[in-house]
């Protein structure tokens, strides 16, 4: 684990508002080992992954959130999942190489304006009964950043901001969300905590987004909040990991179903299925494809890591 990979919150002094900012090498670096390296892409991608560690720290929960960005031009698919131990992982499907033209999301993504992002909660595996959470809004801003924030403007009851930013050895990101007024003597009073506001966005906004990716996130604080020192409350390491295993992908071929299966067999003389997230091949030959739909029992044998 990198000591820089961190997700951190912070308090404005007067307490109107929250800051997260999270800061992510390795856990980045692993988490795009096998995938494309088409440079714009990527930025998008590593912006997602950004996007999802600061909404997954704003959130009180114990599953996983996925963020997805589905699109008809040369991207299909953004994928991330950020689960609720700050542990990530994320995959790009293309539908052919961006052409040198094509960067920027609306290009890449939203030729055609019907490009959609798609919020999931999943509940964790330990409580399959719970019902996931699903929101999806039109993909509406030129930046991974505006469409986050447009769809928070619908969905959250707080005022909220986020800048990110990405490149192939880095990618960070910051959230500023107003906090919920109580009238309590420990806060300020709201006409305050408005000035406070505007005050703490026109700060952030004079944060480029090269030197949000270049420095790290103390550098980043005090340089923004010096005159106001901000209060520091927890950090997260974040890392990379994939929860994938033989069994799930036993229950996928299961749900293909035995004609299914047996042709692929028959076709290429075993199942193979590679993990879109890390790359892991698992192979069925002949006798563990029969084998998948006799017992009905979960499919035993040790993963592969
Ligand atoms: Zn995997």
């Amino acid at each position: 684990m990198n000591a820089s990979d961190q997700i951190k919150k912070f308090l404005l002094q007067d307490k109107s508002a929250r800051v997260i900012a999270t800061s992510i090498e390795q856990a980045w670096q692993d988490a795009i080992t096998h995938q494309t390296n088409s440079e714009p892409v990527l930025q998008l991608l590593g912006e997602l992954v950004a996007a999802a560690t600061l909404l997954a720290a704003n959130l009180k929960f114990d599953g996983a959130l996925l963020l997805q960005m589905q699109g008809q031009g040369a991207v299909k698919l953004l994928v991330v999942e950020c689960r609720h131990d700050m542990t990530i992982r994320a995959t790009v499907k293309l539908r052919r190489e961006p052409q040198i033209h094509e960067t920027g999301l609306q290009a890449l993504l939203n030729a055609d304006q019907q490009g959609r992002f798609v919020v999931i909660l999943n509940p964790p595996k330990d409580q399959p009964t719970r019902q996931p959470y699903q929101g999806v809004v039109p993909l509406r801003g030129d930046t991974v950043a505006e469409v986050l924030e447009d769809y928070m403007g619908q969905s959250e009851q707080l005022l909220t901001r986020i800048w990110l930013s990405a490149r192939p050895d880095r990618v960070a990101g910051l959230l500023l969300q107003r906090m919920p007024y109580d009238g309590g003597q420990d806060t300020v009073d709201e006409a305050q905590a408005a000035q406070s506001w505007q005050t703490a966005e026109a700060i952030c906004e004079t944060i480029s987004s090269e030197e949000l990716v270049s420095i790290s996130t103390d550098t980043l604080l005090h340089r923004l909040f010096w005159e106001s020192p901000v209060i520091n409350l927890e950090e997260t390491p974040i890392a990379w990991h994939c929860g994938c295993d033989r069994s799930r992908v036993a229950g996928m071929l299961r749900s293909l179903g035995v004609d299914e299966v047996n042709s692929i067999v028959k076709e290429q003389g075993q199942v193979t299925v590679t993990c879109e997230f890390c790359g892991t091949p698992y192979v069925f030959d002949p006798i563990d494809a029969t084998a998948l739909f006799e017992s009905g029992l979960p499919d035993s044998r040790p993963t592969l890591h």
